[in-house]
């Protein structure tokens, strides 16, 4: 393994090396050793969800991740489509923003951006408030 290939890639600030050899890499062990929640440039998760996330997207591939995550898109808009027409659940809803969730945290790793979507995030979630603030006002 190269220390480019490890789980905790987006973690850490070492550089690539050209390791051949199975590497023994001290801020992994820690990161493996402490199952405990970790701080990655503000976002938080716990390090058995990161190593699951990781594994689903090696073992999978990116390109059936993506699919995948195009299907609980799909699969979350079809219960509340559902729901609408009173059939299914609050409960059916709940599993598949769960689903779409975990893959929207793969497509963060995938595309190397959580920082990024978090910034977004906070500054659209400005933006609505600023937007219902004005709406308040008037
Ligand atoms: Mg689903």
């Amino acid at each position: 393994m190269r220390c480019c290939d490890c789980e905790f890639r987006s973690l850490c600030d070492e550089t690539e090396t050209v390791l051949t050899a199975f590497v023994s890499c001290d801020k992994r062990n820690m990161l493996l050793a402490a199952n405990t929640v970790v701080s990655n440039n503000g976002r938080t998760f716990a390090c058995g969800d990161l190593s699951i996330l990781t594994r689903a997207i090696k073992h999978f591939g990116r390109e059936a991740q993506e699919r995948m995550m195009f299907e609980e898109m799909s699969e979350l808009q079809k219960a509340i489509c559902k729901l609408s027409r009173g059939k299914g659940s609050i409960d059916d809803i709940a599993q598949e923003i769960a689903d779409v969730e975990i893959m929207l945290e793969q497509m963060k790793i995938l595309y190397q951006c959580e920082e990024s979507a978090a910034l977004w995030k906070h500054e659209k979630l400005e933006r609505l408030r600023s937007l219902l603030n004005k709406g308040r006002d008037e």
